[in-house]
């Protein structure tokens, strides 16, 4: 057991009571809470239509499969991010063309996209990686320019809010409350409520788009490629999965969700905190937030110097670990995993500032409450370590 753990899901007696609720009724799948806490998701990230499915990844698979992107085609996306958003590619048989990142932002460079594009390029998939919101609106342009479908990955950004260049300029801090929903900037995209991300379901995730057609196919395929309306249960009229998200789950889900300005506030109380403590360190970066953006914090991650790349980092993460505090080194590149090396033959060197990144990452304890003593504890340790390491 850590001291104090990465992360630690946030329970109250309402949830676990609501969960119960489910339990003692006799509806315990395709019921009520489905239904309600498809409706709230779509309203907070104000789309049209969710759906909401059993994790994050199912999410973007049918994405993919909705858009009809199949083999032989292409999609742009990132290198650095959790491996299922590049894996949803694979599962259709296209192929992921990764595009390096920006150095700030840790997100897909939008000036390196356009030479990626080929005649076989059917979308980009990007990723608000960290909760930090890509850049929606040039990938809007180049989307548009190239006829393109665009994908959001937000598993990470429930919560984060994006304003277009030209209306930040304006703003003196952050979207200021004013900026569209990370979730809701490509044509559909997905949040996951794995125990670790910003409000969680056990397992599931949700579809998010204001594509009816999208939507549409969506629901039928979580369910089997039953009819969405007035099918029969044994009637199946496309290939379908088992993407369901239970009555459980989505109980779970409604009640966070009704308190997720509660939430938001404490992860953006911890950050701060942690910012006020670490920006006076020598020897790494504090998170950066665009000009623009309003970050929902899945996770609190600094960035090393260069001279802590690699193998120092490595022995940082691991000395901390040992003290009780357990840290970890968000992300590994995609392109660099075992099987995309061996499948796709990828190298040290393809995507370097992804590499560079990955090599100087640090994730910290991080949830939501996390007190100012725990943080104090692991600010001291981790001031001490990086000064003998
Ligand atoms: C968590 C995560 C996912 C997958 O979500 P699951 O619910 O675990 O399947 C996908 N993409 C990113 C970037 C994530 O962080």
């Amino acid at each position: 057991m850590y001291k104090i753990p990465l992360s630690k899901p946030d329970i109250t007696e309402k949830e676990k009571r609501a969960v119960l609720g489910v339990l003692n009724s006799t509806k315990l799948a395709l019921g009520p809470k489905l239904q309600e806490f498809e409706k709230l998701m779509a309203q907070f990230a104000g789309v049209k239509y969710a759906v909401a499915v059993n994790s994050g990844t199912s999410g973007l698979h049918l994405i993919i499969r909705a858009l009809g992107i199949t083999k032989g085609d292409e999609v742009i996306t990132t290198p650095f991010s959790f491996i299922a958003s590049s894996n949803c590619i694979l599962f259709e048989g296209a192929k992921p063309i990764f595009s390096d990142i920006d150095e700030n932002t840790f997100n897909i460079d939008v000036d390196k996209i356009e030479e990626k594009i080929t005649d076989k390029t059917k979308a980009i998939l990007a990723v608000d990686v960290f909760s930090q919101p890509a850049d929606w609106d040039e990938l809007k342009k180049i989307a548009k320019k190239h006829k393109l479908f665009l994908i959001e990955d937000s598993a990470e950004a429930l919560g984060s809010e994006y304003l277009p260049p030209h209306q930040s300029a304006k703003s003196r801090y952050g979207s200021g409350g004013k900026g569209k929903k990370c979730g809701s900037l490509g044509d559909a995209g997905v949040f996951a409520f794995y125990p670790n991300k910003q409000i969680t379901t056990g397992e599931g995730g949700v579809i998010l788009t204001n594509n009816k057609k999208i939507a549409d196919l969506c629901k039928s395929m979580a369910n089997q490629g039953r009819k969405i309306e007035n099918g029969k249960w044994l009637e199946h009229i496309r290939l379908g999965y088992n993407y369901r998200l239970d009555e459980m789950s989505c109980a779970l889900g409604i009640v966070q969700m009704k308190r997720i300005k509660q939430i938001l506030k404490k992860r953006e109380k911890v950050a701060q905190f942690y910012n006020k403590k670490l920006k006076v360190i020598n020897g790494l970066d504090i998170p950066y937030i665009k000009p623009g953006n309003k970050i929902s914090w899945f996770v609190y991650v600094v960035k090393l110097a260069e001279n802590f790349a690699g193998k120092k980092r490595d022995k940082i993460i691991k000395e901390m670990t040992d003290i009780g505090i357990q840290c970890s080194d968000y992300f590994q590149t995609i392109h660099l995993q075992p099987f995309y090396k061996k499948d796709f033959l990828y190298k040290e060197g393809d995507f370097p500032i992804a590499e560079n990144i990955s090599k100087r990452t640090l994730a910290l304890p991080f949830y939501n409450n996390l007190s100012e003593k725990e943080i104090n504890f692991v600010v001291e340790n981790l001031k001490e370590i990086i000064s003998n390491v």
